[in-house]
């Protein structure tokens, strides 16, 4: 039987953390598809259907999605956001990088960047990296977490516990505000990423997007790795799920990610608002002056 949005959506989803392993989920993964071509219908529906849902959530101006966006360098997430979003109204969607804080930034609690940048109703907030670094590099890097100024008295062996929970409490809040939060993980696997650091040092077209930086991190692949599986099993739950989406093969990453946001904005059976009887009464009035003119 062919497989559906659906499908692809549930496969990929956590929702529910304490077991979870990371190496249950293989990053070259394209399941029943065996390539690209194979996808197309698939990805040209789920964009099609993509367009029509955004044009329901932004004229009924209720719900808002925050989809946020964590993976390795050049995992992908340019190029998915970029792939995922190109049938959407871009009036209806902003994207907001996070990258090292700023010194203004640091003066001030870790979510506020965030907070600001949460969608608006009717909107899709997109997060390129978001509050999750908190977890992740900062936990990999203990001289980050020295730098944030907090009081010495609070820099404790709960510290990533504490941090998880707030987390955690903070997008109950959003989900309790009709604010959907989604969470992708790009998986992509240490040899792809090498390959796609190669390609970017080899085609000058691509060179910009390599940094020595991406070595370095590179080089704490395992600690890494062990940030994020502790991060998704405390943080993943049925409001605010995690997709561990395969990512050694971008379409089929694509394709998971649209296949999730569809599914998503699906849920919340949105419909177009209703004009009220004595608002429609006027449409009569309307058509007859605009037949009047010539
Ligand atoms: P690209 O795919 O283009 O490399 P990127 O998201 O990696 O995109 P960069 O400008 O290369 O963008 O890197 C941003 C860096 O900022 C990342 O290494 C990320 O870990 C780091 N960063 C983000 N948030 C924090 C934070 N709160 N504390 C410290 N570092 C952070
Ligand atoms: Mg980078």
């Amino acid at each position: 039987m062919a497989i559906t949005l659906k499908d692809l959506s549930d496969r990929y989803a956590v929702c529910k953390g304490d077991k979870f392993r990371l190496k249950d989920f293989a990053a070259d993964d394209t399941w029943k598809l065996k390539s690209k071509e194979h996808a197309t219908d698939l990805m040209e529906h789920s964009l099609e259907r993509l367009a029509e849902l955004q044009a329901r959530l932004y004229a009924q101006n209720e719900w808002a999605l925050l989809l946020i966006f964590q993976a390795m360098d050049a995992a992908g997430k340019d190029g998915t956001i970029k792939h995922v979003m190109s049938g959407v109204n871009p009036q209806g969607c902003e994207v907001t990088s996070f990258k090292a804080p700023s010194a203004r930034e640091l003066d001030h609690d870790y979510l506020w960047r965030a907070l600001k940048a949460l969608p608006e109703r009717g909107r899709i907030g997109i997060f390129n990296r978001s509050y999750y670094e908190e977890v992740l590099v900062v936990r990999v890097h203990p001289e980050f977490l020295a730098a944030q100024k907090l009081p010495q008295k609070l820099i404790t062996n709960h510290v990533w516990k504490e941090r998880f929970e707030d987390i955690s409490s903070f997008e109950r809040y959003l989900d309790r505000n009709g604010i959907i939060v989604r969470k992708f993980f790009l998986n992509v696997s240490k040899d792809e990423q090498k390959e796609r650091f190669l390609k970017r040092l080899d085609d000058p077209k691509r060179n910009w997007k390599f940094s020595a930086a991406d070595i370095r991190e590179r080089q704490c692949w395992p600690k890494y790795m062990e940030a994020y599986e502790d991060t998704i099993r405390h943080t993943a739950c049925g409001h605010a799920p995690w997709y561990i989406v395969p990512a050694d093969h971008k379409w089929f990453t694509r394709l998971v990610v649209a296949s999730v946001i569809v599914e998503t904005l699906e849920s919340l059976n949105l419909k177009f608002p209703e004009v009220a009887p004595e608002v429609r009464k006027e449409f009569a009035a309307a058509r007859a002056a605009l037949a009047k003119e010539r």
